[in-house]
């Protein structure tokens, strides 16, 4: 890897190279999800990821907490490899690894209290009995502002936005290094999308928690990521800081996804619709995956893959119009040792 994007191990919590997940099928092509994804989550740093449907971004933050296994590749997470899980519970050290879903509702019990379901999350993280359980559970409700109140009461009781926020609580008892938050505001109405996205952008700068923010949303991902990564048919094909990525889109991908996304410019401008269906991961197109889309598409895109290569300060991008360009201008972009990418502190 370029020592320029080689970050202080200390730093990162969750670390996930070259991850490959195939789907085995029968008397059908395995589908690959994950196609050699790399991407680093620190502490403290809100971490976008971002892609159309069935780029594989969900099935990252599934294999990340051990939900799916891998095929090949390692995700480590502070230091230790993260196991697929099994019948045996997890060890304790991976339960500062949560995860939050996008259906708070189905990832509740609908029959067991607020604060019952917070002191089994609790229990579950300890050792041994909490002495300070009770406050524990009143921290983690006022830290994502609900009431002392809310322990007697049901999921039902709540709307839908409440019931994210209990979810949240519910992995803050951990004590958490990293959130993986699957679309977390996906189901929710415009206001309690933006108090969820803004309460976790506040866990990682006030807790120091990394948080992996799993979005087809970029204007909500705009607002609460420190940096992106893009994810293109279960690869990664351009990392940037936000305001990098925003400011100038190296990717056509990326260019496209941010051109289809609606702007609050006050002028009306209506979005561009990216052209095409996401193609078949079961049969990706050869060269450049993106190829069969791309508007700047020449000779060599469906014949040969770009590398993600370093094309700027912390920024990578996959895409042989950026090959190009460097070489035109005498420099040479420097792939990441092992095909690593998606590393941007
Ligand atoms: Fe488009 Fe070619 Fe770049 Fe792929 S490599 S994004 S097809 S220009």
């Amino acid at each position: 890897m370029s020592g320029q994007f080689e970050l202080d191990s200390k730093e990162v919590a969750l670390r996930a190279r070259d991850v490959v997940v195939e789907y085995k099928r029968k008397h059908m092509p395995s589908v690959r999800a994950l196609a050699g994804m790399s991407l680093d989550v620190l502490r403290g740093q809100v971490h976008g990821l971002v892609g159309e449907s069935g780029c594989g971004k969900s099935t990252l933050g599934r294999a990340a907490t051990g939900l799916v296994g891998i095929t090949s590749g390692s995700i480590d997470f502070e230091g230790k490899p993260v196991k697929p899980l099994g019948l045996r519970p997890r060890p304790r050290h991976f339960r500062r690894l949560q995860m939050i879903f996008q259906d708070a509702h189905a990832s509740l019990n609908p029959r067991r209290t607020v604060g019952d379901q917070l002191a089994d999350a609790l229990r579950r993280s300890q050792d041994t009995p909490s002495p300070d359980r009770d406050r524990r559970i009143l921290v983690a409700l006022e830290r994502v502002g609900l009431p002392e109140a809310a322990t007697k009461r049901y999921p039902s009781d709540f709307s839908g936005g409440q019931r994210q926020r209990i979810c949240v609580a519910r992995s803050l008892v951990a004590d958490p290094t990293v959130i993986i938050a699957d679309e977390p505001i996906s189901a929710l109405d415009a206001s309690a999308q933006a108090q969820i996205s803004n309460l976790l952008a506040e866990l990682a700068r006030d807790l120091g928690i990394g948080i992996l923010f799993i979005s087809h949303d970029l204007a909500i991902v705009r607002q609460v990521a420190d940096v992106v990564t893009v994810m293109y048919l279960g690869k990664v094909v351009e990392s940037a800081s936000t305001d990098q990525l925003w400011a100038q889109p190296l990717h056509p991908y990326s260019q496209a996804l941010i051109a289809a996304a609606p702007a609050h410019d006050g002028l009306g401008t209506l979005p561009e619709a990216l052209a095409g269906d996401i193609p078949d991961p079961a049969i990706p197109p050869t060269g450049c995956r993106f190829h069969p889309r791309c508007k700047h598409a020449f000779e060599r895109c469906p014949v040969e893959e770009p590398a993600l290569l370093d094309v700027g300060e912390r920024r990578r991008c996959a895409c042989w119009l950026q090959a190009e360009k460097s070489w035109a201008g005498g420099e040479s972009p420097q792939a990441p040792g092992g095909g690593s990418g998606g590393l941007v502190s």
